[in-house]
This record gives structure tokens, sequence and C-alpha cells, in this order.
């Protein structure tokens, strides 16, 4: 881990480390932020794996400018309005991905959707913006840690974890963005934070509230268990049974795809989502059989999600 000063030389340093699948550690206005290249899901597993979070939560991804979000996300008037009004600033809008979204399906932890915010800082903006790429960033803490709002804070909480950290004093916000969503034809806050519900409604109308939406949810755990596949999970499985699809890990011939073939935890948390849609067809199998996955590093978090996916539904 090494830290430097922003400037041309580090944040040049700190794109190529990006485009080459690393982790930089990036002042925003609201908190430092762990920033991995959103369409590489080995540099998103990457960032789950130096926060050490035990499950898998969707993480917002950041962009340079408004026009990032139409490659990534179906836009619609309301966040035309409070993208022209907020943006760059502390409001994340979640939106439906596009069919053709190149984000990983893990920055979106499975689901249809993706968080997108455009930060108001310079030295974020100019990272994003020689990277070229959109940028998964949650704070650059261990989970569980205060929030860093300082570059040394960063690398108390997640030393060699990450590659760069781009010190660009203290945030100016330090707290967290809003999040609004905006995939419903109701507007719902799903955190609140530095720019408030009636700012945001002065823009767009009024707001659904999130006790009244049961399709909304409070916590990400809560999220995850609601988005489980159509087909039942088989954990813990050395073969298929009749009719099953097999999910493997490690060297095995029968897989019908395999998490990674080399055992390698940071492949299969970045394969995760994706191979569990692929394999979720009911016109095909009666059920999905997974391999056992070793429940360390980030072995943790995969087995949390597929646990989530095989518990009996409500
Ligand atoms: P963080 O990046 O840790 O500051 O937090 C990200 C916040 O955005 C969490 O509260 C997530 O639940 C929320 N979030 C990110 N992506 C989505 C999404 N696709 N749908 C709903 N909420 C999201
Ligand atoms: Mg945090």
């Amino acid at each position: 881990m090494s830290v430097l000063p922003a400037s041309a030389l580090s944040l040049a340093r700190g794109a190529e480390i990006l485009r080459g699948g690393g982790l930089v550690a990036f002042p925003t206005e609201t908190v430092y932020g762990l920033g991995g290249d959103a369409t590489q899901g080995q540099a998103v597993a990457r960032i789950f794996e130096a926060k050490g979070r035990p499950s898998f939560n969707p993480l917002i991804v950041h962009v340079a400018e408004v026009s990032w979000v139409a490659g990534l996300a179906e836009t619609d008037a309301r966040f035309a309005k409070l993208a022209e009004k907020f943006w760059p600033g502390p409001l994340t809008c979640v939106l439906k991905r596009r069919a053709d979204c190149p984000a990983s399906e893990l920055v979106s932890a499975g689901l249809d959707s993706i968080a997108i915010r455009m930060p108001d800082h310079p030295v974020a903006h100019e990272l994003l913006r020689a990277s070229g790429r959109p940028l998964a960033a949650p704070s650059a803490n261990a989970s569980g840690t205060v929030s860093p709002t300082r570059a040394e804070h960063v690398a108390q909480s997640l030393g060699d974890k990450v590659d760069l950290i781009i010190d660009g004093g203290a945030c100016r916000v330090g707290l967290e963005s809003t999040v609004i969503d905006l995939t419903q034809d109701q507007a719902v806050i799903l955190r609140p934070g530095v720019i408030t519900a009636e700012e945001i409604a002065a823009v767009i109308g009024p707001l659904g509230s999130a006790e009244a939406n049961p399709t909304t949810f409070k916590s990400p755990g809560q999220l995850a268990s609601h988005y489980a596949p159509g087909l039942p999970l088989r954990l813990n499985a050395a073969i298929a049974k009749a009719g099953e699809a097999y999910l493997g890990f490690g060297p095995t011939a029968d897989a019908s795809l395999n998490l990674s073939a080399k055992a390698d935890l940071r492949e299969a948390a970045a394969n995760l989502f994706a191979m569990m849609r692929a394999l979720d067809d009911a016109t095909r199998y009666q059920g999905i059989a997974v391999a056992p996955i070793p429940a360390t590093g980030i072995g943790t978090a995969i087995n949390d999600r597929l646990e989530r996916a095989a518990a009996p539904r409500s």
C-alpha cells in the first residue's frame, strides 16, 4: 500500500491500477471511497474482501459525468431532474440496470437495479475521468468500523488491502449520501442523508413511504432474502441428482457451470450472481445443487448469499 498526495502523477497511477483490476482509495465530499472498476467482477470481489464484509450488499457506482449513466441504467425524467439539481453531490439514485449494463452483477448483489452517483470532489472526478471506468466505491474502511474522512483513517483500517490511497485532505461532509430508489412509480428514500426528502420532493414531487411499499426494504440483508432464485437450491452437494443443475467449485467434470475451476474464491464471488441466474431455469432443471464453498475469506459472503437463497421462502 502506498499513500500519495493528489497530483497529476498519483491520479495517473491510480487510473492505471484501477484499469488493471486493483483498488484505489480516494476522497469524495462525503467520505473516502474504496474504488474498484465496476465492470470487472474480480475487482468488485476484492472490495468485499478488503472490507471483510460477511455478506454481499449492493455498492454505489460512481460516475464522472451524467452521460455515463445512460450506458449503465434506464433513466427517466425524475432522474434527469435530480441529476440536474443535485449532481455532482451526495445523492445516490437507484435505477433499473440496462439489459446490457457493463457493470458486474456483483455491484448490484444480483439485483436488477444499480445505485449511481456523481461525487462532488475534484480528486474523485479526475480519477474517474482518468480511469474512464465507473467505479464501485463503498466507504474505505473495514466492515463495522467508523467511516473514514481522512487518508490516515483508510491506511489504519485497510492497510495493504488497498493498492494506493490518494490523499486529498479531509472530507467536507463526513456523512454518507442520500439513497433514493427510482425503480418504481413512487420514488422512495432508502437511506436518509445530507440531501433531505423535502429537497428531493421539491424537485420530483411527493415521495412514497418505505413502510407503505412492500417491495422496498430497510437493510441490504432483508433485501437479499427477497431475491432468491425460483428453483430450490441444495448446498454442499458433491454431485447433482437427476434433474438438478450443478454449480461447481474447483476441478470437477460434471458442473453445469463452475464458479471457479481453479478454486479461487475471488473468481467465484465475481461469477456467483450471473451463474445463479443462468441456472435458475425451470424449463431445464428442477433444482440447483451447489458444490461446497470454503468458509474462509470472501467464501463467508458467498456462503451467506447461498444460504439465504436456499432458505425456505415465506
Ligand atoms: P455504501 O456504499 O456502503 O455507502 O452503501 C450503499 C448503500 O446503497 C446501501 O445502503 C445499499 O443498500 C444501497 N444500495 C446500493 N445499491 C443498491 C441497489 N441496487 N438497490 C438498492 N439499494 C442499493
Ligand atoms: Mg460504510
